[in-house]
């Protein structure tokens, strides 16, 4: 099975822009109609529904951030009648208040059809079984790809997270080919994998389909060596559907998005004027079918790059290249940005460290400072004290070339640190409230 949806996935661009063009102008029209705050935004601007005549009047479009989502909460941006809402999420509260999104039958199963799509780019199919241990919850991960992998007519298998021996024991039993986690999941899982005295050869797996969180090239090298599987970036957020928004095919160069339904633009950070493809800056959706809760250039605070080169999938769905971070994680350190995704690529291109790493930043006689603690191998653990220092020497150098700043590196002992069922929690900034 290639394609889902070859007609969609593999449509010609001309005629994909046409019917995102049909849908954004019908989309502004309901949203005038049924909404409050976006009729209040566009009346603010002197903006008619009838201005918008395609995809090329999207930028008149005002933009919506999670603060309107905040201030409407819980049901104030509904566009739908509360009789025809058959479910609700909500984001997971990494800052401040929670944000409520609403489906109808219908966004559910278009979410459920956009994680089918995503499934087949990685390799999967009907006969397939998919591990699926995201938390089931109000958080998106569980049941979005719950939903994607029945409509598939795949085997899904309800983990959720938490309890890494059943899962090992399940994902043994059934002999799961696919495995749906976060990333540092992932990495847990393959340690407790061997500190259970199992080895790959005791499972049937073949690709892992991770996402809910920033992940660098070196994790993902990490992660197919120690479990020695494929392992493809799935991307998307709550507010605009949960994940499925955009996904990995074979080539594992870019995330193609489900842009038939959730429409993408890059915009600079501060101007908010849209870049071009291959230039990196703020991602903004725009939903064209939701009816539940749709959203008109939502500010994600998530910071990529499009591409539209051809990909050898066949697929001409955009690209996608990987997130580099939210605009909220960038840490600035003496006045230079630095994303914990650098850093991590960084102590995983070592020899002699572990994925197990948590990054601390203080304000110390008014001068901010860097501290990352990494686990050392059990190898480079046992070695000889003028092993570890050759080695924290280097990694030392290699930071302060990698990210501009000096950073305190500390070896900690091996499975010393704690560990992430869910989203990793990477960093303490200590500064708040010394500024
Ligand atoms: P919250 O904003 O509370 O974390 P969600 O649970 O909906 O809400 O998480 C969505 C966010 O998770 C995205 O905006 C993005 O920052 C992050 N995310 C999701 N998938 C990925 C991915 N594949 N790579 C990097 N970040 C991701
Ligand atoms: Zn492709």
């Amino acid at each position: 099975m290639n394609y889902y949806d070859k007609q969609i996935e593999c449509m010609p661009r001309s005629e994909m822009e046409v019917l995102q063009g049909e849908r954004l102008v019908n989309l502004v029209k309901k949203v005038y109609d049924t909404v409050p705050l976006y009729r209040d935004k566009m009346n603010a601007i002197k903006l008619k529904p009838s201005d918008i005549k395609g995809l090329q009047d999207m930028h008149k479009l005002p933009f919506t951030e999670k603060q309107d989502l905040r201030n409407s909460y819980p049901y104030g941006m509904f566009a739908a009648p509360k009789k025809d809402i058959v479910r609700l999420h909500a984001s997971s509260a990494t800052t401040g208040k929670l944000t409520v999104v609403g489906y109808t039958k219908k966004d559910i199963d278009i979410w459920a059809e956009a994680v089918a799509r995503c499934l087949v780019m990685t390799g999967a199919n009907p006969e397939s079984t998919i591990h699926i241990a995201y938390g089931y919850g109000l958080f998106t991960g569980g049941l979005g790809m719950h939903y994607g992998a029945e409509k598939l007519g795949a085997t899904a298998v309800p983990v959720s997270s938490g309890n890494t021996q059943k899962q090992l024991q399940l994902l043994q039993d059934f002999q799961s080919e696919f495995l749906c986690c976060t990333p540092s999941y992932a990495v847990y899982l393959a340690e407790s994998i061997v500190k259970a005295g199992m080895t790959m050869a005791d499972f049937n797996l073949k690709a892992g389909i991770f996402g809910a969180e920033p992940w660098s090239e070196a994790m993902r090298n990490t992660i197919e060596s120690k479990l020695k599987i494929k392992a493809y970036d799935i991307y998307g957020l709550s507010e605009i559907c949960g994940p499925g928004v955009a996904c990995e095919c074979a080539e594992q160069s870019g995330m193609h998005i489900n842009e038939d339904h959730y429409f993408p633009e890059i915009v600079d950070s501060d101007t908010l004027e849209p870049l071009g493809y291959n230039k990196t800056g703020e991602l903004v959706f725009t939903t064209l079918t939701k009816e539940g809760i749709p959203l008109i250039r939502y500010r994600t605070f998530d910071l990529a790059s499009l591409s539209d080169e051809k990909c050898k999938c066949g697929r001409t769905l955009v690209k996608l290249n990987k997130i580099a971070g939210r605009t909220d994680d960038m840490l600035i350190i003496r006045g230079v940005n630095v994303f914990p995704s650098q850093i991590e690529s960084v102590l995983l291109n070592c020899v002699g460290v572990e994925p197990h790493y948590h990054i601390y930043v203080d304000r110390i006689d008014n001068l901010d400072t860097l501290e990352i603690h990494v686990e050392m191998s059990d190898k480079l653990f046992s070695d000889e004290a003028k092993e570890i220092d050759k080695l924290h020497k280097k990694l030392t150098n290699d930071m302060l070339s990698a990210i501009g700043v000096s950073a305190k590196i500390k070896l900690v002992s091996p499975h010393s640190l704690a560990r992430s069922e869910g989203k990793a929690k990477t960093t303490t900034d200590r500064r708040k409230g010394k500024l």
